[in-house]
């Protein structure tokens, strides 16, 4: 469950985050759309604490920090319940699919070398790449890359996973491998917030629609309610300008 009230983020004297309130059910997948600039990228960053809010609290599977009485360890635990996945992969280009995926296996959670090796090649198989576990990220194809990037993200068995635009850096023929990823994680009830362009995808995927616009929840409903019947005007804009 992610719950998150009244968070703002400011960046010098512009405010980025106007008084965001969010749940988020365990296993539900929302998708995050809006106009760029809306504040998408900074609403994940915040409950990743990549960027440290301005205000609010954020409450994810039961670990909550009041952003204005910052605790450094409630804000490490927070951090422990939600992984990313970037729109430009950012692996390690020095090491390999597998090492990849282990790094935080072995880092953080000071795994056997060998237990996170199996786990590491069991993600890999279950996002189709267990025959690149050796290869450089440099001799992997940008579909190939995400996919890593995904079974990274997966290692640390996050409560969520946050993913900022996943497939906008990809060539329109390597969309849809990632994508059928993120289909399969959906089916397996793995909690997710996605930002994206893709409004297909988000109506096939997502239980809850958010647009986003200013910095502010605009309006928040099922794809239906949010992509296909807007009542909103600026929803009704957005989507407008998009076709
Ligand atoms: P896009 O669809 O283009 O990715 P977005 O909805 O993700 O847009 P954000 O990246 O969250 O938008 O940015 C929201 C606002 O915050 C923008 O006006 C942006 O210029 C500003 N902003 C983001 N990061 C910073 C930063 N580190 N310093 C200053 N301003 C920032
Ligand atoms: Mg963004």
């Amino acid at each position: 469950m992610i719950k998150v009230r009244n968070l703002k983020k400011q960046f010098g004297n512009v405010l980025v985050l106007n008084d965001i309130n969010l749940d988020i059910e365990k296993g539900e997948v929302v998708a995050i759309i809006g106009p760029s600039g809306s504040g998408k990228s900074t609403l994940l960053r915040c409950l990743n604490l990549l960027e440290e809010p301005n205000g609010g609290t954020i409450e994810i599977n039961d670990v909550k920090l009041d952003t204005l009485n910052y605790k450094s360890r409630d804000a490490y635990q927070l951090r422990q319940q939600t992984a990313m996945v970037f729109q430009h992969y950012n692996l390690f280009k020095n090491k390999t699919a597998l090492q990849n995926v282990i790094e935080a296996l072995i880092v953080s959670k000071k795994m056997k070398k060998e237990n996170a090796i199996q786990i590491g090649e069991e993600l890999l198989k279950r996002v189709g790449l267990e025959k690149q576990a050796k290869q450089y990220p440099i001799t992997l194809s940008g579909g190939q890359q995400q996919r890593v990037s995904i079974a990274r993200a997966l290692a640390v068995k996050p409560h969520a996973i946050l993913f900022d635009e996943p497939t906008s850096a990809l060539d329109p023929e390597l969309v849809n491998e990632v994508l059928q990823v993120i289909r399969q994680l959906a089916d397996q009830d793995t909690t997710m917030v996605i930002v994206t362009h893709e409004m297909q995808f988000a109506k096939e995927v997502a239980d809850k629609v958010i647009f986003m616009a200013d910095g502010k929840i605009i309006e928040q409903g099922t794809p239906e309610q949010v992509i296909d019947h807007s009542e909103n005007p600026r929803t009704q804009r957005f989507l407008r300008q998009l076709v």
